[in-house]
């Protein structure tokens, strides 16, 4: 029924595992992923262009200064965007597109974008988020204790969220969110085209018959 691409927001606490859970759903349903731009340094293993574009501070700002992301936002101490033409493309493409992204730019996405179906990833109690984030061992305690403080601070904007899904298993958690955008796409408001073709092809039927 539904030809659009939907535009997928994930965001979720730091060290949630939504990294994890949103390479899983796009290996077993194929969903498009968007790649952001970071001036963040890579971590061990991550590949430029493939986990992240790394730009330079002087090459993030040139990308917003030419109109480049459909949102950016300063997250702990890096600049984080969604580069634009990548989601225009694919969304046109009538392809499903994720991006993983923290509260700030998915506030804008949904101002842009009110289509948009906001997932925030969760996990199961405050005390499994912490031992998440020290057993990830990438950030040293400054760092943690940073992203601990700004998941305090997100808690009041996951009410801005259309679902919060729990990672306590992951494969649960990624056909958890895998059935929210699949219910989200037989909507009825999502369908017009639809209702609309069989509106006029039944009126054909019906005339002829
Ligand atoms: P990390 O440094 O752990 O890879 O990412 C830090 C945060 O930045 C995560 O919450 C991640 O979802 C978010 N993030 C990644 N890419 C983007 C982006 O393009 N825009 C915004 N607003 N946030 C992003």
């Amino acid at each position: 029924m539904n030809k659009n691409g939907m535009l997928i927001v994930i965001s979720g606490f730091s060290g949630v595992g939504k990294g994890t859970a949103v390479k899983k759903l796009v290996e077993k349903y194929g969903y498009s992923l968007s790649v952001s731009a970071t001036t963040r340094a890579p971590r061990v293993g991550e590949v430029d262009g493939v986990d992240y574009h790394f730009k330079t501070v002087e090459e993030f700002q040139n990308l917003i200064d030419y109109n480049g992301f459909i949102e950016w936002a300063q997250y702990v101490e890096n600049y984080y965007g969604t580069p634009k033409k990548f989601v225009e493309d694919e969304l046109a493409k009538g392809n499903n597109v994720i991006l993983e992204i923290e509260v700030q730019g998915a506030m804008h996405i949904k101002e842009q974008y009110p289509d948009a179906v906001l997932i925030f990833i969760t996990a199961p109690d405050a005390d499994t988020l912490k031992e998440r984030l020290e057993g990830r061992g990438t950030e040293d305690a400054k760092v943690i204790a940073k992203r601990l403080k700004r998941a305090y601070e997100e808690i009041d904007d996951m009410v801005q969220y259309d679902y919060l899904v729990v990672n306590d298993d992951l494969d649960v958690c990624v056909d958890d969110i895998h059935s929210v955008i699949c219910a989200e796409s037989f909507r009825s408001t999502r369908n017009n085209d639809y209702m609309r073709n069989m509106k006029t092809e039944l009126e054909t039927i019906r005339k002829d018959y």
